[in-house]
C-alpha cells in the first residue's frame, strides 16, 4: 500500500510517498513559494538525484496537480498512474476540540476543519486547498486528516483554561490547544520502545526545538501539559515567535509604535524571538557562530532559549511528580550537542547527566544520558510524515481492498 502525505503551509507543499510495506518513502520533495515569482518544485526519488524544477505554482491547486505529475513522470517518477496510491494523508494544524484522532475525511470533516480556520487562519485554509485538490484529481481515493492539536486533547481543563472570563472559553473557544503533536507523540513512542516500556508507565518531557519550538509533559501516554497554546506563539521564545510575554505589552505596543492588530501579530510572530534579540538571525546556527566570535547579542539569544526550556522542564517535573525521560527533537534538538548540553546543565538534581561522547550524535536516535542515570535523556529524530502515513494506513486499511 502507497500513502501519499501532503503537508501544504500558506506558501509551500511538503509531501512524500511512503510505501506502507518498508515504511521508506518512494519520493519526497516539497513546491516553495506557491503565488510568488521563482516558485519550485524539488522531488528526490529515493536512492537518486533530486530533481528541481522551476515552475510557476500560482496556488495549492497547481501545486497538488504539479506533484501528481512529477511522481508519475517517465525520466524521475515513481509511479505509473495516480491508481497506485491507495490513500492520501494530509496534516491538518488545528482541529479544535472537534477532532481528538486522526479521521477519514468527508464533508462534515473538511466543514469541520472550516470551522476551526477562525483559530489557525494561516494554517487551515492551505490544508484545505490540499484536500480539495487531491479531491477532485483522485475522486475515489480515501483521505484522512491528521491534526497536530489532536495529541494534546487529553489535556485536564487547570492545563488549557487560560485565566480569561470563563465566557470566553465558550463564546470563542479561547483557550490552550498545543501543536506539534504528532511530533511530541512519535518521538515519545520511540523513547518507550528504546527503554523497552510501555508509554503508559511512563513520565516523558519532549522537546521539539525548531524554528518553532514546544514542550511536552507526557503522563503515562497521554499528554498533560503543552508550552504552545490557543496559537503557536506562546509558550518557549523561538526563531522569529517572542513566546510568552506580560499581555499588558500588546497594547501598549500598539500604542507607542503606532500598530494595528495585524501588525503587532506579524511583529510578535516574524521578528520577534531569538531573531528580535540578537538582531542577527532565527537560526540556531548562526547565533553559535556569532557567539563564538564574541557577540554578545546572540550569546544572550542563545541563553534566554536554554533557561527557558530549562524552565519548562522543571514545571513539568512538578506537574507529571516526577520524570522518566527527556526527549530532543526537530532542527535544534536533533543537531545541536552545544544547546542539548546547555539545557541539561543543571538538571542532575533530577537524576541525570549528560554523557559528552554519546551527546555528540547528530539527527539519530540514541540515548545521551550517563549509563547509571535514573531519568534517560534522548535525541529521537522526528518523523511526523510517517506518523501521518501510519495513521493513514490503519484508518484505510479496513476500506481498501489490498
Ligand atoms: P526545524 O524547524 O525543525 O526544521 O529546525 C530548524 C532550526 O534548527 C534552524 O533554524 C536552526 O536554528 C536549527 N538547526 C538545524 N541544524 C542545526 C545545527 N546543526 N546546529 C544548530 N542548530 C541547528
Amino acid at each position: 500500500m502507497k500513502v501519499f502525505v501532503v503537508n501544504c503551509g500558506s506558501s509551500s507543499i511538503k509531501f512524500q510517498l511512503i510505501d506502507m510495506e518498508t515504511e521508506i518513502p518512494l519520493a519526497k520533495g516539497q513546491i516553495e513559494r506557491i503565488g510568488s515569482e521563482g516558485s519550485f518544485l524539488k522531488l528526490t526519488p529515493t536512492g537518486k538525484y533530486t530533481v528541481d524544477l522551476p515552475m510557476d505554482v500560482p496556488n495549492h491547486d497547481v501545486g497538488i496537480r504539479v506533484i501528481l505529475d512529477a511522481l508519475q513522470n517517465k525520466d524521475y517518477g515513481v509511479i505509473k498512474t495516480l491508481e497506485e496510491i491507495d490513500a492520501i494523508g494530509h496534516r491538518v494544524v488545528h482541529g479544535g476540540e472537534r477532532f481528538t484522532d486522526s479521521v477519514l475525511i468527508t464533508q462534515e470533516v473538511m466543514d469541520g476543519i472550516q470551522a476551526c480556520s477562525a483559530m489557525a487562519p494561516l494554517h487551515n485554509p492551505p490544508n484545505l486547498f490540499g484536500i480539495k485538490a487531491c479531491m477532485e484529481l483522485m475522486p475515489t481515493t480515501p483521505q484522512v486528516a491528521v491534526f497536530d492539536t489532536a495529541f494534546h486533547q487529553t489535556m485536564p481543563k487547570i492545563a488549557y483554561l487560560y485565566g480569561l472570563p470563563y465566557e470566553m472559553y465558550v463564546k470563542y473557544g479561547l483557550r490552550r490547544y498545543g501543536f506539534h503533536g504528532t511530533s511530541h507523540k512519535y518521538v515519545a513512542q520511540v523513547a518507550a520502545e528504546m527503554m523497552q516500556e510501555h508509554m503508559s508507565d511512563l513520565r516523558i518531557i519532549t522537546c521539539h526545538l525548531g524554528n518553532g519550538a514546544s514542550i511536552t509533559a507526557i503522563k503515562y501516554g497521554k499528554s498533560i501539559d503543552t508550552s504552545m497554546g490557543y496559537t503557536p506563539l506562546e509558550g518557549l521564545i523561538m526563531g522569529t515567535r517572542s513566546g510568552e510575554i506580560d499581555p499588558a505589552i500588546v497594547p501598549f505596543l500598539m500604542e507607542k509604535e503606532n500598530m494595528t492588530a495585524p501588525q503587532i501579530d506579524e511583529y510578535l510572530n516574524k521578528r520577534s524571538g531569538i531573531l528580535g534579540i540578537s538582531g542577527l538571525s532565527s537560526d540556531f546556527r548562526d547565533l553559535e557562530s556569532a557567539a563564538n566570535r564574541g557577540d554578545e547579542r546572540s550569546q544572550l539569544a542563545i541563553d534566554i532559549f536554554a533557561y527557558k526550556v530549562k524552565k519548562y522542564i522543571g514545571g513539568y517535573v512538578a506537574a507529571m511528580g516526577g520524570v522518566d525521560a527527556i526527549v530532543f527533537t526537530a532542527g535544534l534538538g536533533e543537531n545541536s550537542p552545544f544547546m542539548r548540553d546547555k539545557i541539561c546543565n543543571g538538571l542532575e538534581y533530577l537524576g541525570t547527566r549528560i554523557d559528552q561522547e554519546r551527546n555528540k550524535v547528530r539527527g539519530k536516535a540514541q540515548e545521551i544520558s550517563v549509563k547509571r542515570a535514573t531519568v534517560k535523556i534522548f535525541v529521537i529524530p522526528t518523523n511526523e510524515e510517517l506518523v501521518i502515513a501510519r495513521d493513514t494506513y490503519n484508518i484505510c486499511k479496513r476500506i481498501i481492498k489490498l
